[in-house]
């Protein structure tokens, strides 16, 4: 099956009970049980939920793994992964992941006693320098928010497997449509599927995929066991979305790259960050690893001043969080999704508050682009 397909006809595609084409909305907490303990697979919808399942089983197929799982938020993705590990292990992670990720580490599992590292994992000899005794993962997100800082994943894998860490993946950003990390060494890849898959702002939601009977046994225990559930409507609006991600990410990444050219010749940009520009440190990277470039782009107009004109100017491009749905979105990183991180750690980083991010959306790439250059002049 080829991937267009994939997300049409993956996963529980429709009901075999009414032929409905689509999976139905099971809005049920209860099943009935013939007799103790026996049931037809579904017992409480916490555990198990058949409309969750069928999302469940869609995302394990699209990123190629062993059992998916779906969650209340992204967030909550990410939060029942790092459950996997115990009090006193270490995990390295990218130094520029989502912001929520760094919030939900250094503020709340430090609370338990998972330790953990920053680092720049572009360069993969970074991630050797770190490694302790007690370290138990490598988290990645490539490409990386805002920075579009791409990580070498089979490469970075590879150093993981070396000294038996998990490699878990963060892939909102390139979708399974992109990118499989699985298929590049990964043991479990995240999403927030609040983003591109389901496209239309109109769910919050998070899934993991892992890579193992023995990871999709404990991922389950916890997620079980601690509740954050995606329930059975927002399953079913998800899987309505990732019918189309296939034709979305295409048409995402066409007006994108007319979008970066614009910019790329504009006076008022002075840096601009897309994996698919040539001059992109990790361009090769990005290339070979993925077979698209998204919808994600950042460019720096020098000052927070020039950056809140074009933010209050542009008429399509709507100033918001989130990213990767079917509206332009913009917004000041340095001032809404980065603002949890502290002002010199953002410095450092290079997130400075003239740093403007684009999601470039599904409209007339025409209008877009007239829309920047008035907010541009
Ligand atoms: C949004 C986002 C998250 C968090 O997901 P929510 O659905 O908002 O909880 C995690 N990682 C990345 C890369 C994101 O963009």
């Amino acid at each position: 099956m080829k991937r267009k397909t994939q997300l049409i006809h993956g996963g529980i595609a429709g009901d075999q009970h009414t032929g409905a084409v689509s999976v139905p909305i099971y809005q049920v907490s209860t099943y009935k049980q013939e007799e103790v303990g026996k049931h037809k697979g579904y017992e409480y919808s916490r555990t198990g939920n058949p409309t969750r399942h069928a999302l469940e089983e869609l995302i394990k197929d699209l990123e190629g793994g062993e059992a998916g799982f779906a969650f209340g938020s992204g967030m909550a993705a990410v939060t029942a992964v790092m459950m996997l590990f115990n009090s006193g292990d270490h995990v390295i992670l990218t130094d520029d992941v989502y912001g929520g990720t760094y919030r939900v580490i250094t503020k709340v599992l430090n609370r338990i006693g998972i330790e953990a590292t920053f680092v720049d994992t572009s360069d993969v000899t970074n991630i050797e320098k770190e490694i302790k005794e007690n370290t138990k993962a490598l988290y990645i997100e490539t490409p990386t928010n805002p920075l579009l800082k791409i990580t070498d994943i089979s490469e970075a894998a590879q150093v993981a497997k070396k000294h038996d860490l998990v490699t878990i993946v963060d892939n909102t950003f390139s979708t399974p449509y992109w990118q499989n990390p699985i298929e590049q060494g990964a043991d479990i890849v995240l999403h927030s599927a609040t983003k591109y898959l389901g496209g239309h702002s109109d769910v919050v939601a998070g899934l993991a995929v892992v890579n193992s009977k023995e990871l999709a046994e404990e991922l389950h225990f916890i997620q079980n066991s601690t509740g954050g559930i995606l329930g059975p409507q927002d399953s079913w609006l998800l899987m309505r979305g990732m019918k189309t991600l296939g034709i979305r990410m295409e048409e995402h990444e066409a007006n994108t790259k007319k979008i970066v050219d614009y910019l790329s010749n504009h006076p008022a940009v002075q840096k601009i960050y897309y994996p698919g520009l040539e001059n992109h440190p990790n361009h090769a990277v990005a290339k070979q690893q993925g077979r698209g470039f998204g919808g994600m782009v950042s460019f720096d107009v020098g000052s927070e001043e020039q950056a809140n004109k074009l933010l209050t100017t542009v008429k399509y491009f709507t100033l918001a969080e989130s990213l990767g749905a079917v509206e332009s979105l913009i917004s000041l990183p340095a001032k809404m999704t980065h603002a949890s991180i502290p002002a010199d750690r953002r410095r450092e980083l290079g997130i400075t508050d003239g740093l403007v991010r684009i999601s470039v959306g599904l409209e007339d790439v025409e209008d877009l682009i007239e829309d920047l250059s008035n907010g541009l002049k």
